[in-house]
């Protein structure tokens, strides 16, 4: 409010979100959507901008007086877009996907108008009883065990450290059952050395440090060694720590590896672990008959979580845990202030109770605008799609000298490099970075990088609803024609660049 203004006083840029501007605004914010989603390869994947150019474009002055909305839209075209990474791009393919789609746009907007804070269920009785409805049909889209509860987070890294939360909320239980204390200054939790960072840094969270989370070795495929588990864990058990909780992951983030779940959770059984399954990307492959033996031993899991917001085409901040033991989070979690004390009924679920947050999004919207809009077979078939695309851009790479697959395709993750005739080692993982550099620079394609068993690997990730065989056979004609300059010059004696590198080096 301006100084000048007293309390009554409506100040006249308020006219600015009258009903009319908004639907003015609104109209041509959906135009420009609509268009924008239609055609998302128009713009480069991958702004040419240095870091802190919006910052110094836009810090000057904040507003003193408001703009008519209308108007911004126009700004926001000029100013912000450029600064833009199109996620919803064919050609991104850097990271998991979170590419979103139409659908999951509209609910997020209709979530965003009706601003409910969903604490308990009489503040939002909508949200609290869709989330159910909508987590319980995406446990059946994806094959869960059908008594398992959903809780919805923001995140996998906010769900992996509820989870750690309620492991140890019921080791203390387990430990005063038994006539001791579980003493939490000693806790202890395993995962593989692939696992996501989020994992450790549930540990960091807690106060335990991230060493307090064991990195598990892992065997040729990066998948977690169950031999390496169980002595890890013994070990651990000889020093007097106490391990409450083992993480596997199906798909990991540089490889999508999968650990062995049911070994896993026989050691887990054995010495009372809470299993913790982080499928927060492979999980939407879940769907598939053909891939369900990737996840076998899963249904034993305390807590298994899958992120709608990765590779199921809904917009970011979708993450749901399933879990069978809801009760430990509640027992770990819930703390209700009197004002927001309510009469108990078995029917009213009061999410505040199972997460650090007290209050939470009309999430559930956007899952139920994209849940009823594809069905559950549109869903399967995408991502079946997209694992084909992943193979045979995999089959043409084994077929094809100089490239090598780095890790089995299991989902729709490519990892491979680029090894010129003869090359070392170390002239190979420059020669893949060149090649990484030199795509990321071409404007069509965003891809990443991992290192795997100490190779630089590049990362092809499949998984946006735009992407199809033609931009996966274009991407692959770019990498074949890089291939052609990184071959080695011979006949250039005494050239210092035997790959014919150039000087450009990985930013
Ligand atoms: N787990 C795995 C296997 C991941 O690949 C990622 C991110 O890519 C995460 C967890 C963390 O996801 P979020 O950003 O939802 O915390």
């Amino acid at each position: 409010m301006g100084q000048s203004e007293g309390y009554g006083t409506v100040p006249q840029e308020s006219e600015a979100l009258s009903p009319d501007a908004f639907r003015r605004a609104g109209h041509q914010m959906v135009d420009w959507i609509a268009e924008y989603l239609a055609h998302p390869e128009r713009a480069s994947v991958l702004p040419d901008v240095e870091p802190g150019a919006l910052v110094d474009r836009l810090l000057a002055e904040p507003p003193a007086r408001g703009t008519d909305p209308s108007e911004l839209l126009a700004e926001f075209e000029r100013d912000i877009l450029p600064h833009t990474v199109h996620w919803n791009h064919p050609g991104f393919m850097a990271y998991f996907a979170a590419g979103g789609s139409p659908p999951g746009v509209l609910g997020d907007l209709l979530g965003a108008a009706l601003n409910n804070v969903g604490l308990l269920w009489r503040s939002s009785p909508a949200l609290a009883e869709l989330e159910q409805v909508t987590v319980g049909w995406l446990g059946r889209v994806l094959g869960l065990p059908s008594e398992w509860f959903g809780l919805m987070y923001d995140t996998a890294s906010t769900a992996a450290l509820h989870a750690v939360i309620a492991a140890r909320q019921r080791a203390a239980a387990g430990a005063r059952a038994a006539g001791s204390e579980l003493d939490i200054n000693r806790i202890v939790i395993y995962a593989s050395a692939e696992a996501h960072s989020s994992i450790e840094k549930t540990m960091a969270a807690l106060g335990r440090g991230v060493d307090a989370c064991r990195k598990i070795p892992c065997d040729g495929e990066f998948a977690m060694r169950p031999d390496a588990l169980r002595r890890a864990v013994e070990a651990d058990l000889r020093d007097g720590l106490a391990p409450i909780a083992v993480v596997a992951t199906i798909g990991t983030t540089a490889s999508a590896a999968v650990d062995p779940v049911d070994e896993i959770g026989d050691i887990a059984a054995e010495h009372s672990l809470w299993l913790h399954v982080d499928a927060a990307y492979a999980g939407a492959a879940s769907m598939l008959g053909g891939l369900r033996h990737h996840f076998r031993g899963s249904e034993r899991a305390d807590s298994y979580v899958v992120n709608p917001h990765k590779w199921l085409f809904v917009p970011m901040h979708c993450s749901v845990l399933y879990t069978d033991r809801p009760e430990e989070f509640r027992r770990a979690l819930s703390l209700t202030p009197e004002y927001l004390s309510s009469r108990e009924h078995p029917r009213a679920v009061n999410f505040m109770e199972y997460s650090i947050p007290l209050g939470r999004r009309f999430r559930a919207l956007k899952l139920w605008y994209v849940l009823r809009t594809f069905g559950g077979s549109r869903l399967a078939s995408t991502v079946s799609e997209h694992i084909r695309l992943a193979q045979m851009l995999a089959g043409w790479m084994d077929e094809s000298e100089g490239f090598r697959v780095l890790a089995p395709v299991h989902f729709s993750l490519v990892c491979f490099s680029y090894r010129p005739n003869e090359a070392s080692d170390a002239e190979a993982d420059e020669a893949s970075k060149q090649m990484l550099e030199r795509v990321n620079a071409s404007g069509e394609f965003f891809l990443s990088h991992a290192v795997l068993g100490g190779r630089f690997a590049v990362r092809v990730a499949i998984g946006n609803l735009r992407t199809s065989e033609k931009h996966v056979r274009r991407l692959w004609h770019l990498l074949l024609s890089i291939a052609t300059e990184l071959r080695p010059s011979r006949q250039r004696p005494g050239n210092e660049e035997p790959w014919g590198l150039g000087v450009q080096s990985m930013r």
